[in-house]
């Protein structure tokens, strides 16, 4: 550990300067977008940077001053403690002022206690109060990243990097004393100085990605989401079972899809009213819901017409929607309190693994023709296994034909067949 002069011409307190008017001025930029898209935990952080800033200046100017300063990091602590506060508000949790005054409180013990000579222990424990904030930072924000685990990094290595540089002078401390006590501590004032700002900024980094994902992630959900009944739409339906079917495909498991279509609902609408079927529509999504497993998707996918989507085999799925029948005729729904005679018509299909959605649905859509046709209310399996759009290439890449118009075309051809 020996540098010589010219290698640590670092002025700390001209650093000092650099990473207060840094941190103040992310600070503001913080508060103001806080407010302007009305952010509480962007508020919080901002705040918590100029009070950061302003204690560091205090205690600079107290320092030089009076000697001494260090109950103003007290105010530091509860920066802190503010920044560790932001990001829990960020996903919704509740304020916690105890936990916002609590490593000031601890420091203020620590002055009152250990004595002005006992300097290292001092520092010691500053240092881990900041680690401790630190590291509670990092798992809220881990926490509210776990829904992408691609770019979670920054989210914990930026805060843990931050505790560690903090912690860094209480392990090696004694290592760097003995050689060189004054030494050791201007190079890690100036340490602490430029960590500090990389730290502000890489903070402020991850809480505008998080804030710009989140924002994404709530306009992607609106826009796959059915108003009316608050589960998803066509859009969001064919999206997410998309992924399941390639998810299952992986591991090499069927999946099987099948359409509801509310019997008579134009009778409906026509004798009760329009407000009457939204109803209706309403209380058949919540059956849906709650008869079929957590694993199984469904959505709207028109006008009185529902689809989903099971990781299970045909034969179990047809039980499944045997369960909806049963429970849509038994639900004894009643408008103005007359009651309302519901029933539905259920095709189901499945087919080799990694069929794609549009053919299941095809399939699925035979079959509910099929229900309709033979007396409603009941439900009805597609008669044949429909050909996936992939096996309908090779079969006719075999039979030395070629062009996708035409597999496409005789993918669903099997599947009227099977359902006529
Ligand atoms: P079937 O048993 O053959 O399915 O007969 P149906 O009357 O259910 O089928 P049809 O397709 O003739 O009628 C569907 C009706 O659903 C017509 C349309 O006005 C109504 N509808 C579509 N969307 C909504 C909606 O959002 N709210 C309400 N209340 N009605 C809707
Ligand atoms: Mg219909
Ligand atoms: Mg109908």
């Amino acid at each position: 550990m020996i540098a010589g002069d010219t290698t640590m011409s670092l002025d700390t307190s001209t650093l000092y300067l650099v990473a207060t008017l840094v941190a103040a001025l992310l600070g503001v930029m913080l508060l103001v977008f806080g407010r302007q898209e009305n952010i509480a935990a962007l508020k919080w952080w901002g705040a918590a940077y100029i009070l950061g800033a302003a204690s560091v200046t205090g205690w600079t100017l107290a320092s030089s001053k009076l000697g001494s300063g260090l109950s103003l990091n007290a105010i530091g602590f509860v920066a802190c403690g503010m920044v560790w506060n932001a990001a829990r508000v960020f996903h919704g949790r509740r304020t916690s002022w105890p936990g916002i005054v609590f490593g000031a409180l601890v420091w203020m013990a620590t002055l009152a206690i250990i004595k002005a000579d006992a300097y290292a222990l001092r520092v010691t424990v500053g240092a881990g109060i900041v680690a401790v904030y630190a590291a509670l930072t990092a798992n809220e924000l881990w926490s509210e990243r776990r829904k992408s685990f691609k770019r979670r990094w920054p989210t914990i290595v930026i805060p843990v990097m931050h505790g560690f540089v903090l912690m860094l002078p209480i392990l090696v401390g004694d290592l760097l004393r003995d050689d060189d006590g004054s030494f050791a501590d201007s190079i890690w004032v100036s340490v602490f100085a430029i960590e500090l700002v990389l730290y502000a900024v890489g903070t402020v980094f991850i809480i505008f990605m998080l804030v710009s994902e989140r924002a994404v992630r709530a306009h992607k959900v609106a826009a796959s989401m059915d108003p009316l009944t608050g589960i998803f739409n066509r859009r969001g339906f064919a999206e997410a079972t998309t992924r399941i079917i390639e998810h299952e495909a992986a591991a090499e498991r069927a999946v099987t899809v099948m359409i509801f279509d509310i019997d008579h609902f134009k009778s409906i609408n026509d004798r009760f009213g329009h407000a009457a079927g939204d109803y209706i529509l309403k209380e058949f999504a919540q059956i849906v819901s709650n008869t079929l497993r957590i694993t199984d998707l469904c959505g709207r996918i028109g006008g009185e017409e529902f689809a989903a989507l099971l990781p299970c085999s045909i034969d179990e799925a047809l039980i499944a929607a045997e369960r909806v029948r049963c429970a849509f005729e038994a639900s004894s729904l009643a408008v103005d309190g007359a009651p309302v005679e519901t029933t539905v018509s259920i095709g189901v299909a499945g087919g080799p693994v990694g069929t794609e959605l549009d053919v299941l649905l095809a399939a699925a859509d035979t079959a509910l023709y099929q229900a309709k046709r033979s007396g409603r209310n009941r439900v009805v399996s597609a008669a044949e296994e429909p050909l996936s759009l992939e096996q309908g290439r090779r079969a006719i890449a075999k039979a030395g034909h070629s062009g996708s118009g035409v597999v496409r075309r005789s993918g669903v051809a099997t599947v009227s067949e099977a359902g006529a």
